[in-house]
């Protein structure tokens, strides 16, 4: 695959148009190797009305990145058909509402570093050219934050932030390889939404340093669950280490 990658910023333009019309209809949902984040997955799961451990078991494969301990979650795909999409259908894709940020993204890339002592975030986005995509052939001219309003992509740069942020502090305090319990619990917090819910609900421990307003909150909604277990992740796994 001959790539070309070009760095933009947010006034940067540049032109792609996508439709159904264009030969290449499809072809970027196949020889597909698709990470998932957990907010990523909160919204398939809900999109399709099934719970996140469902989803996980039917739609995803994961394994535990060797050097972090960390789960990595992808979409499951069959080799033997050309490691199709799961979701994509002869008229398109079936989760367009709920598709995965780098779905939403694309062509576009997102890259982002903060700034260690001002902590302020620094994003760009790279240019994706392959082979295959004749969306740049005659594509509307437009620029990459206009670009990420049309995709509604905003929701989710914010959401991969928090993912990003926890991360990077699982990095400082432990550089090595998560013990399997965190592992599992890091897992479970961010990407089996409903099971993690749960957890906090049921497991008496958990239960107790809930309060009532947390209790309301999280029983109902799934964006402020995800918020909740950024910062339970962080707490508990790597800043006091209390589980
Ligand atoms: S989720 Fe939708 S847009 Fe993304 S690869 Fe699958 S079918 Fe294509
Ligand atoms: S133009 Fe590019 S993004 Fe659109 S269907 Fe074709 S390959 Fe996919």
């Amino acid at each position: 695959m001959e790539d070309d990658f070009i760095s933009l910023y947010p006034d940067d333009k540049f032109s792609f148009s996508c439709t159904s019309r264009l030969s290449c209809f499809n072809e970027c949902c196949r020889d597909l190797n698709q990470y998932l984040t957990p907010y990523d997955i909160l919204r398939l799961k809900n999109g399709l009305e099934i719970s996140s451990s469902i989803f996980l078991k039917t739609y995803t494969s994961h394994h535990t990145g060797p050097e972090t301990g960390l789960p990595v979650v992808t979409l499951k795909t069959d080799s033997a058909s050309g490691s199709i999409c799961p979701f994509v259908t002869p008229s398109g894709c079936r989760v367009y509402r709920d598709r995965p940020s780098s779905c939403r993204t694309y062509p576009l890339a997102r890259l982002v570093s903060r700034n260690r002592e001002s902590r302020k975030l620094t994003e760009y986005y790279m240019i994706i050219k392959e082979k295959h995509c004749l969306g740049f052939n005659d594509g509307k001219e437009q620029t990459v934050s206009r670009w990420i309003i049309e995709q509604d992509i905003e929701p989710y740069n914010r959401m991969n932030d928090m993912l990003m942020e926890v991360i990077s502090l699982k990095n400082q305090r432990i550089p090595g390889k998560l013990d399997i319990k965190s592992g599992y619990l890091f897992r479970m917090a961010l990407y089996d939404l409903d099971g993690f819910r749960s957890y906090l609900l049921n497991d008496k421990e958990a239960h107790n340093t809930l309060n009532e307003s947390d209790i309301k909150a999280l029983k109902w909604d799934d964006t402020a669950l995800l918020v909740f277990a950024f910062s339970w992740v962080k707490q508990n796994l790597f800043c006091n280490n209390i589980l």
